[in-house]
């Protein structure tokens, strides 16, 4: 039989990048996936897809609405969606390609297949070209997660669908009803509405991305508002119904009313789900908790000591770079090694225009924890690169901590924010006081510079440009 010193099941960002850090630290090293491509959910139908469309999107938004304001006058713009899909399934096909060529690099053996235990040593995986059983020391679960839906809908994947469709239309809808106003259906709902549908978001909460800082849903419902996406807050979906080419929506409203949506398609992305099944993992003995994830303690190891599991199938934000990250951390661990993962400086991104993100603690969290803290703010449309851009929506807010000034966390909707807020992960990670950001110089003209306005701000209300 066939043995390794570390087998990785799945092969998302983080089964592959665990896979190349324990070939790198010298392991024998395994990797197995049910599906023909490698890279997982991220980069077969979600973060690089999802990004590829709305990269096309905003071009498409931008030449409608935008290039006549800078002076480019064109003919008006036509969305060729089978154009857009092609270009985007192009992406995915190089950017899986490339992690082909990392196994090879880094002598990973790349099994196709569905992995299953059979012992808690030995995995046996099953493809169209028959059964193989093979070997492990140590084993790790990497097997990510699924769309979860609601009981009442039935997904019939052409007009009731998830992500992964909405990744694929055939057509723009003309009305797209997306059930949950978190991160894929505002990104989502982003693309279509770019390309000219109407899109309505009917969300459960009062507000949408409600587990990021209150400003920030609010700021970002009133931009989204402006592009003409339409919401219903505080709604409670009961039912979700077909007939032909129609889909009718119900909810409750605060007021127990029903209200009925109809839409050529509706969007469900209420969630995820971690994904165990035909693991069998009853034939090693590991433990899910009351939600159906991996149980593990603070090595990602679960009740068996030899198998570990990390990503989207186990506690936490379901994230690439947490995945990522967890699948190094069990890598070096078995090495030998120390490692440790802050989850408070995991960085929390929705790919919006004007981008979104966030890291550390929310007010609504501070607030809850009885802590004293200091808020600094600084709006986007001051900055002179937002005015040559065109991009004035949106703020930038930094919370410290009262007595000792220590950043507790940031949080900003605003051109290029994915990027802007790894400079707030760095400071974090330092340990920051507002002041050290403050008295960092940031080059000018740029969007960081309202970084270090926000800094000002919160230290003695100093800033320059507000
Ligand atoms: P996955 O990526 O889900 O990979 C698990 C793999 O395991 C899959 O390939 C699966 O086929 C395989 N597998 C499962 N069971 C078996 C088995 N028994 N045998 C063999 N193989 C098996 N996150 C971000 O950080 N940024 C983003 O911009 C972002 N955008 C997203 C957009 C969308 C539309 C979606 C749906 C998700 C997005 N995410 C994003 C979330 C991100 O995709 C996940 O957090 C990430 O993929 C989790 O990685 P993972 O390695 O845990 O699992
Ligand atoms: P989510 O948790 O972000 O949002 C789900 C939303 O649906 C919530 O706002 C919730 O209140 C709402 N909801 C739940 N039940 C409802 C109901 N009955 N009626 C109306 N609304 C309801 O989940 P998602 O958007 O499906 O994304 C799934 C995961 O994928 C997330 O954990 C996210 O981290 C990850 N993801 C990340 C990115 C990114 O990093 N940019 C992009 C896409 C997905």
């Amino acid at each position: 039989m066939n043995t390794f010193d570390v087998i990785i099941i799945g092969s998302g960002p983080g089964g592959y990048v665990s896979a190349i850090r324990s070939a790198q630290l010298g392991f024998k090293t395994a990797i197995i996936e049910k599906y023909n491509t490698l890279g997982g959910t991220c980069l077969n139908v979600g973060c690089i897809p999802s990004k590829a469309l709305l990269d096309s999107s905003e071009h498409f938004y931008n030449a409608k609405k935008h290039f006549a304001e800078h002076g480019i006058e064109i003919n008006e713009p036509k969305a060729n969606l089978g154009q857009m899909i092609s270009r985007k399934d192009e992406v995915v096909s190089t950017t899986t390609k490339g992690i082909n060529f990392l196994m090879d690099k880094n002598k990973v053996t790349v099994f196709n297949g569905i992995g299953s235990f059979v012992t808690n040593t030995q995995v046996k995986i099953t493809s169209e070209k028959g059964e193989e059983t093979i070997e492990g020391k140590n084993i790790i679960i990497a097997t990510g997660s699924k769309p979860s839906t609601l009981p009442f809908i039935t997904l019939d994947k052409e007009r009731i669908i998830t992500s992964t469709e909405a990744l694929k239309l055939k057509e723009i809808p003309k009305h797209l009803v997306v059930i949950g106003g978190g991160v894929i259906g505002l990104e989502l709902g982003s693309v279509y509405m770019r390309l000219g549908s109407k899109v309505t978001v009917v969300e459960y909460c009062d507000r949408i991305i409600p587990t990021m800082d209150g400003a920030l849903s609010k700021e970002l419902q009133r931009t989204l508002k402006k592009q003409g996406m339409e919401f219903a807050l505080s709604h409670k979906v009961q039912d979700v119904s077909k007939n032909g080419n129609e889909v009718t929506v119900k909810a409750l409203n605060k007021k127990e009313e029903e209200v009925v949506f109809e839409g050529d398609y509706v969007l469900v992305a209420v969630g995820r789900k971690p994904y165990t099944d035909g693991l069998g993992l009853e034939n090693a003995g590991v433990e899910l908790d009351e939600r159906g994830r991996v149980k593990v303690n603070e090595h990602l190891q679960s009740n068996v000591s030899n198998i570990y599991a990390i990503g989207d199938v186990i506690r936490g934000a379901m994230l690439a770079h947490k995945a990522e990250e967890e699948g190094v951390l069990v890598a070096e661990f078995l090495a030998g090694q120390r490692p440790h993962i802050n989850y408070n400086l995991i960085p929390g991104v929705v790919y919006t225009w004007p981008e979104v993100a966030g890291v550390g603690k929310t007010e609504e969290q501070l607030k809850e924890e009885g802590v004293s803290y200091k808020v600094g703010s600084f709006p986007m449309r001051a900055l002179g690169r937002s005015r040559a851009s065109g991009d004035t929506d949106g703020l930038v807010k930094i919370i410290a901590d009262e007595k000792t000034d220590e950043v507790l966390g940031v949080h900003m909707i605003a051109a290029r924010a994915a990027d802007l807020i790894a400079e707030a992960v760095v400071a974090m990670e330092y340990r920051a006081s507002a002041e050290d950001i403050a008295r960092i110089s940031h080059a000018h003209p740029t969007y960081a510079e309202a970084v270090k306005e926000a800094a000002l701000d919160a230290t003695g209300k100093r800033a320059i440009h507000s």
